[in-house]
């Protein structure tokens, strides 16, 4: 055997020829072989023959090909994907070769190399499987022995083995990490029961198969659905969350989603705090990824609920990273997020027209330091700024953005509980933000908006922050009295 094998001079390709057509000119033996290997394919087929034979004729009724009688004329080429010339007569071979290569269209003629763009394969046919063997015209009876052999080869169902495959692709990448887990699922399903139940005769027996099969494999897995469960209110929820939420053997959960949200979850499945409320962070991250790493690892399926969405400082990063680590296969579910359910309760519009084509989502807490977050250019050049965690840090927000050249008249708005009916609005501008930190009648999440965008809320149902500023000092003044 020679140590690199020697080259081809044609190079096998599989071309497209759905709705397009192909044109056999011929109308005896040749022409039919041809017109019966095109008709395994879904490409309309046109015939053009002086004088059809009564097979050929009959071929092209039954199979919808289009029979052109009359002599042959260039003009029966165009449009073509292929040509195939099968005339029998070498002259007029020629010339169809000749005419096709003009038109730019490859061209196979019968028997005659030289008149050849490309050659056709012995096919095996199991589509969408397809094994083409050529031999470049030097041996069309080794091509065929050699095809009879892969044809007892391979299963009749093959094909609709792969079509069965097509369709479950997306469940298994979905449930089931990337690597060796994938390999040997679809080991199995091409050489398991889905394809003994393929063999036997039924589709619907082999999907079942497909199926119960999958869903050992993800439940032997373990799988974790990172959950966005919006900002509180239960029918902010997406479908989605609600059905994983059904399905899950494992919640765990952070201290910010209410217990309704956590009560739509499946009865006997275990429920998990993990905190953290603010300054009391009942597990570390670490220890939350360790968590979740175990509960998979046990074949749970988990949902791992966040408040707002998971993805918005919600430290998913983090936990996918130990996930992908862990080969654990995982999900994500988006949530509504903090900023778009306190601007639905306001009204305000997050984009407007003329004013305002950006927005940032930051939190005040990377302020520390003495360079300038980019965010605070982006506010001063115009964005909507959603500020998440905020509360604490209001009169450093405040000092730092007027600082930087944002007019202290910039209009704010203030949500906490956005989507609960416990919410409160609140609205001002730059200058009385600080008020905010000192607050103590704000118990719950609060979510501030900062730009000129928030000029367009509804301050129907909203109360001026500066007005508790004022009246805490009224209230001294009260007591000094
Ligand atoms: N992943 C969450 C954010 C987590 S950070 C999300 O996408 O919404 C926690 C911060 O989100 C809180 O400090 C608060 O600023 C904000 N937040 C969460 N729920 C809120 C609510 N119902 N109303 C107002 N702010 C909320």
């Amino acid at each position: 055997m020679p140590a690199t094998p020697a080259k081809l001079n044609a190079f096998p390709v599989f071309m497209r020829v759905d709705e397009r057509m192909v044109v056999i000119v011929g109308g005896a033996a040749e022409a039919l072989a041809k017109a019966r290997l095109l008709s395994q394919s879904r490409a309309s087929l046109r015939i053009v023959a002086d004088r059809p034979s009564p097979e050929l004729a009959d071929f092209a009724a039954v199979n919808g090909a289009e029979l052109v009688t009359g002599p042959y004329a260039r003009s029966s080429l165009e449009g073509a994907a292929l040509v195939f010339a099968a005339s029998g007569d070498e002259a007029l071979d020629r010339q169809i070769s000749e005419d096709a290569r003009a038109l730019g269209i490859p061209v196979n003629a019968v028997d005659r190399p030289e008149l050849c763009d490309f050659y056709t394969p012995a096919l095996v046919n199991r589509a969408p499987v397809c094994v083409a063997i050529g031999t470049e015209g030097a041996a069309p009876v080794l091509a065929q022995s050699i095809r009879a052999r892969i044809e007892q080869m391979l299963s009749p169902s093959l094909g609709s083995l792969a079509t069965l495959a097509a369709g479950f692709r997306g469940a298994v990448e979905r449930l089931l990490p990337k690597g060796g887990e994938r390999r040997r699922f679809w080991a199995d399903f091409f050489a398991g029961a889905p394809a003994r139940e393929m063999e036997v005769g039924s589709l619907e027996d082999a999907r079942a198969a497909a199926a119960e099969l999958l869903l050992r494999r993800a439940a032997a897995n373990g799988h974790v659905a990172l959950v966005g469960a919006g900002p509180g209110a239960e029918d902010l929820l997406t479908l989605r969350a609600h059905r994983l939420l059904n399905e899950a053997d494992a919640i765990v959960h952070d201290a910010l989603v209410p217990e309704a949200v956590i009560a739509m979850g499946r009865r006997d499945a275990e429920r998990l705090p993990v905190g953290k409320r603010k300054g009391c962070h009942s597990k570390s991250q670490a220890e939350i990824n360790d968590l979740l790493v175990s509960l998979a690892g046990q074949g749970k399926r988990v949902v791992r609920l966040k408040s707002g969405d998971p993805l918005v400082f919600g430290r998913a990063g983090e936990e996918m990273q130990a996930l992908r680590d862990a080969g654990i296969s995982y999900e994500v579910v988006p949530g509504v997020t903090a900023a778009f359910a306190a601007a639905a309760d306001f009204e305000l519009p997050l984009t407007l027209r003329g004013v305002t084509s950006s927005m940032v989502f930051t939190t005040g807490h990377d302020l520390k330091g003495e360079s300038l977050p980019d965010w605070a250019r982006l506010a001063i050049s115009g964005a909507t700024v959603a500020v998440y965690m905020g509360r604490s840090v209001a009169a450093e927000v405040a000092a730092r953005l007027t600082a930087a050249g944002l007019a202290s008249d910039t209009a704010v708005a203030v949500v906490e509980n956005a989507s609960l009916g416990t919410r409160r609005l609140l609205h001002g501008t730059l200058a009385d933000l600080p008020s905010l930190q000192q607050r103590d009648d704000l118990g719950g999440p609060v979510m501030t908006i900062i730009g000129d965008a928030v000029a367009g809320a509804n301050f129907t149902r909203s109360q001026p922050l500066a007005s508790y500023a004022a009246g805490r000092a009224s209230a001294r003044q009260e007591q000094q009295a």
